[in-house]
């Protein structure tokens, strides 16, 4: 029960309504939830509720009280009516403790606004509506199962969350610091701690894809300032392994608080982790969490939407902002303190467009600290179209001497861009036709991709919207995992995971086609330092491997070994300058991390040179080392 502001209390009140008859008011989350009798009367004055919304500076979500909720097949009834024929409703649930019913269509609802007022007027459940993917996801129903059965535990700890996120503010002296605990003049383990006087928050915690499990593969969590019990919330950007790889660890280690995310992050960054986990077993290396933290993980999420600004502690509010990296992939904006110093967290990001996503963000209301990734710091990136044409000429070369293509990709993000080219390719009959195999995990995630078609490029986003799923090709040809028969067989083209080649069936793939020159091994993403690919792609071609058996192998690379720039989900340095001349807001700070030392370096040294022409004259550029704390105010 809200007992802490009885003025806001009193105030809702006095505006609603009286015939909504409001029968309890809580804190769930950032969320100030109204329960009333009648929610219609409330949508019809969702002025007042706007009004409200802003004099309490709070989000507002109103719910219908459960006993005047109408039955389930009566409502299920009432939706399909109102949803009608074309948009086809193929499933709905219930989640009975928030109120909620979530509503599967085959396509893509338009008008939801208006449809949504209807449903909660004549049936008192709050619809939410979810695109049946034209593919099936495992973990998409697994996750919305998961989140509906454990719905009463979810809404006891979103309660719990509210008291903490609206607390008194106790200190009126700010100060703003951050902490540099992975991910600093390195690729990987991604972490950045948050401290005011009055929170502490968590920006990303990753995974260090090329180490194996030594101590440099988390971040660094044994300093006294991160004291789990003290932390108010994590915040991930993307569902990468090294920006969310270690999130589950922390509730083994008795977190009990919120992580933010966008919905397809919270999707994919589950079923990356309990892919890691399984990884990890079958290599004899097993993580330091298991699925059950996974699973608590889930439960503790909290999605938001781009541009949705949100309290998350008493003196810093959220904003996500597109990052146009991976499908979700958000910058992260936090206004501190009621303005006293606000921070943009970049994450991974690409100013430019790609085939399916739209430009990272520039437009923030303020900015006075820019911590911002630098992975291609050093590097000018072909032309999209010099890529594909590149691409299209190793595929057509290999294919022609009856050889095959292994192209490791990164289960997200490249892995559905190279999809999308690869369909188009053979569509227009630039490349032969043969086919196109993807691994499970990468299915599913291109599944979760067509779940969320508003979160896509605009051409991505109406094919969805027409039923013209680029996904669902006739070219692919979906696989379990490794298989000979394949990496011996007719010409094809083979995309398996991981992306760097440590770990996954890319690697069964690589050394079952290595010894075979009519092959060609295609690199389309970053490469990091110690992986297999890095390796490769720095010329090496002689490894000794240990088999499933344990056995040694000698493997002698004899397949074609090529390297396609241009296809990156990161920006290159011309983006990078782009994205920093463009920023609507220029920052007093520019802090560089997520880069190799020496690119970050280089980067900071043009980044001087140029500051007039950035536009950017009066920004410290810092690079921090590992465990740096910098005080911004
Ligand atoms: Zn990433």
């Amino acid at each position: 029960m809200v007992d802490k502001q009885e003025n806001s209390l009193l105030l809702i009140f006095q505006e609603l309504p009286k015939e909504a008859e409001v029968t309890r008011l809580e804190y769930e989350g950032p969320y100030l939830v109204i329960y009333v009798k009648r929610p219609s009367i409330i949508t019809n004055s969702f002025d007042t509720i706007k009004k409200l919304a802003k004099i309490l500076k709070k989000r507002i979500v109103v719910r219908a009280d459960p006993s005047v909720r109408k039955n389930k097949e009566e409502t299920a009834e009432i939706i399909r009516q109102l949803v009608g024929e074309e948009n086809q409703v193929t499933n709905v649930k219930f989640d009975e403790i928030m109120g909620d019913v979530i509503v599967y269509t085959k396509r893509p609802v338009s008008k939801k606004d208006i449809i949504n007022q209807k449903i909660l007027a004549e049936t008192n459940w709050r619809p939410v509506f979810v695109k049946q993917p034209p593919m099936q996801s495992k973990m998409l129903e697994t996750v919305n199962a998961h989140l509906i059965n454990e719905a009463e535990y979810r809404l006891q700890v979103l309660r719990q969350f509210g008291e903490r996120i609206h607390r008194h503010l106790l200190f009126k002296n700010n100060y703003v610091r951050v902490t540099a605990l992975g991910g600093f003049s390195e690729v990987g383990r991604s972490s950045v701690l948050l401290e005011t006087k009055e929170s502490k928050i968590l920006l990303d915690l990753g995974v260090n894809p090329s180490s194996s499990w030594g101590e440099e593969l988390f971040p660094r969590l044994d300093i006294d300032q991160v004291n789990l019990e003290e932390l108010d919330a994590v915040i991930v950007t993307h569902a990468h392994l090294d920006h969310c790889g270690m999130v589950p660890l922390l509730f083994k280690y008795g977190y009990e608080g919120p992580v933010y995310v966008t919905k397809p992050t919270r999707d994919i960054m589950s079923l990356m982790q309990l892919d890691l986990l399984d990884v990890a077993n079958r290599e004899g290396e097993p993580l330091p969490y298991s699925a059950k933290e996974v699973r608590k993980m889930l439960l503790h999420t909290i999605t938001l939407d781009y541009e949705e600004v949100t309290d998350i502690t008493p003196d810093i509010r959220l904003t996500f902002y597109n990052a146009g990296h991976i499908i979700g992939s958000a910058m992260a904006h936090l206004h501190i303190g009621d303005g006293v110093h606000n921070i943009v967290y970049t994450g991974d990001f690409k100013f430019g467009r790609t085939r399916l996503l739209e430009k990272a963000n520039t437009e923030f209301p303020r900015v006075d600290t820019l911590i911002m990734e630098t992975t291609y710091g050093a590097q000018y990136q072909p032309s999209r179209d010099e890529a594909e044409s590149e691409l299209r000429s190793l595929i057509t070369q290999t294919i022609s001497r009856s050889g095959r293509i292994l192209i490791p990709v990164l289960a997200v993000g490249r892995a559905q861009e190279i999809m999308i080219v690869l369909n188009e390719m053979m569509k227009k009959k630039e490349i032969p036709e043969v086919p196109i195999y993807i691994t499970g995990i990468l299915d599913e995630i291109t599944a979760i991709h067509s779940a969320y078609p508003d979160m896509l490029s605009r051409e991505i986003k109406e094919a969805l919207y027409n039923d013209e799923n680029p996904f669902t090709s006739e070219h692919f040809h979906r696989i379990e995992g490794f298989r000979e028969d394949i990496a011996k067989g007719e010409p094809s083209i083979i995309l398996a995971t991981s992306g760097m080649l440590n770990g996954g069936a890319s690697v069964e793939f690589f050394k079952a086609m290595a010894d075979d020159p009519k092959n060609t091994l295609i690199f389309v993403s970053y490469q990091a330092q110690g992986t297999l690919g890095r390796k490769l792609k720095n010329g090496e071609r002689k490894f000794q491997m240990i088999s499933k058996e344990g056995k040694v192998e000698n493997i002698e690379v004899k397949m074609e070994v090529k390297s396609v720039e241009g296809f990156s989900g990161h920006s290159d340095k011309k983006q990078l300058k782009a994205f920093i001349a463009n920023l609507s807001s220029k920052p007093k700070n520019i802090i560089l991390n997520h880069g190799e030392l020496e690119v970050i370096r280089g980067f900071a040294r043009e980044l001087e040179k140029d500051k007039r022409y950035l536009r950017i004259p009066n920004s410290e550029i810092i690079v921090p080392q590992l465990l740096d704390s910098i005080r911004l105010v």
